[in-house]
């Protein structure tokens, strides 16, 4: 059967939170992100509005040379408790349309329409109640993609940001894809997109165009793959979750980067991130887990199992770190890394079975997890930094 499928996609989700809640950010470019201490800030950008965007700011950059760029900004510091309260509240407004939801990050999911296009009308307009229920119940925009699959729903959210709305009619994909740049397809990293351009293929037609065996003689395994994206296939299906198995965060820096001390930056506040998502939804976790992708997209995964339940970035940061040392060499351009945390179980040091009274360190550590998570709330998260892990001793 023919599918019809969503990619919603929140439109600089932490700054329109943010502008939503203070009206003085309004109309500002405002920067979610590390302390920029005067353009001295370690650290990186999460997320800016899109009037901070027209200085050339974007998420994944260093503190610094935003605030180089925008020295006049509104800096704030993420909270990401609220932001994952109104995460939820967007799912639960997908759920109302449909079971096949596919959480992919905090303000992105698939929703996979074709059993409810009876109920509630066309692609389009259950893309359209979506965005305005979620206008109406929120004040946020979503931009949404409409289309056969995932693949093509994605990239068509991504088109016309901020408040869009794409359809691509079945039977239209090879003609949607053909002007677009192949930097949409998955897989073209800045190699292969090199190797591309200089035999004269550029946009995703004119791979379309050519004999799927030509372009597996020059790029093996991804040729042939580009060649099915090219003409618009992909059959993933849209996966529910069944309860939750893992929390994380992943960053794709906007320019691959070699240098290791952003990406010990990005680490650290992408395990920042997770940790208050766990204390959260009060859960602690056994196992750690890193994602890297490399320029030319091949990704690689690293986990360890600990031996006790953890939730705090003093226990889980350095374990992450460990795996992203075991992945980084010298030179590798990096364009992704991710954290993230599994075997959870329910129950941290504010509610549930007690954590490990034999323990008094790592009682003492979520004592002081959970008070920093509290002046964060209360202060905007300036009051505490952690200096300390961000400058490890040698
Ligand atoms: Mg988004």
């Amino acid at each position: 059967m023919l599918r019809t499928i969503l990619h919603i996609d929140m439109d600089a989700f932490y700054a329109a939170v943010e502008q939503r809640d203070n009206p003085g950010y309004r109309g500002r470019p405002l920067i979610v992100g590390a302390d920029p201490k005067g353009g001295m800030g370690r650290g990186i950008v999460s997320t800016c509005s899109y009037e901070a965007r027209r200085f050339g700011v974007h998420s994944a950059q260093p503190i610094s040379q935003a605030w180089r760029l925008c020295p006049h900004g509104i800096y704030v510091p993420p909270d990401m408790s609220k932001y994952a309260r109104v995460s939820g509240m967007i799912m639960q407004i997908l759920a109302d349309y449909s079971d096949m939801v596919e959480q992919i990050s905090i303000d992105e999911a698939f929703i996979d329409v074709t059993g409810c296009r009876r109920l509630s009308g066309t692609g389009r307009e259950i893309a359209e109640k979506i965005k305005s229920r979620i206008f109406g119940d929120l004040r946020l925009t979503a931009s949404v993609g409409v289309a056969s699959n995932k693949f093509i729903a994605k990239i068509a959210s991504d088109l016309k940001k901020p408040d869009g709305l794409v359809v691509v009619e079945p039977g239209g994909e090879k003609e949607f894809l053909a002007p677009l740049s192949i930097r949409c397809l998955w897989g073209v990293g800045q190699k292969t997109g090199e190797v591309l351009k200089k035999i004269g293929l550029r946009p995703i037609g004119q791979i379309a165009a050519v004999q799927p065996g030509d372009l597996e003689r020059l790029l093996g395994d991804t040729g042939a793959r580009l060649w099915r994206l090219s003409q618009g296939i992909d059959d993933r299906p849209v996966k529910p979750q069944e309860g939750r198995k893992s929390i994380g965060h992943e960053i794709t820096f906007e320019k691959d980067t070699a240098d290791f001390g952003l990406i010990r930056a990005a680490l650290l506040e992408l395990t920042e991130k997770t940790t208050r998502r766990m204390r959260l939804e009060k859960v602690r976790a056994r196992t750690v887990a890193v994602k890297f992708r490399k320029e030319d997209f091949s990704t690689f995964t690293r986990q360890t199992t600990l031996r006790e339940m953890v939730d705090t970035v003093e226990k889980i940061f350095p374990v992450a770190l460990e795996l992203t040392k075991k992945l980084f060499q010298e030179g590798t351009r990096v364009r992704l890394i991710g954290v993230s945390v599994s075997g959870l179980e329910s129950g941290n040091s504010a509610a549930g079975p007690q954590p490990d009274l034999f323990n008094q360190v790592s009682r003492k550590e979520q004592k002081l997890a959970e008070a920093v998570d509290d002046i964060c709330r209360r202060f905007g998260g300036r009051a505490i930094t952690r200096a300390a892990l961000i400058h490890p001793k040698a």
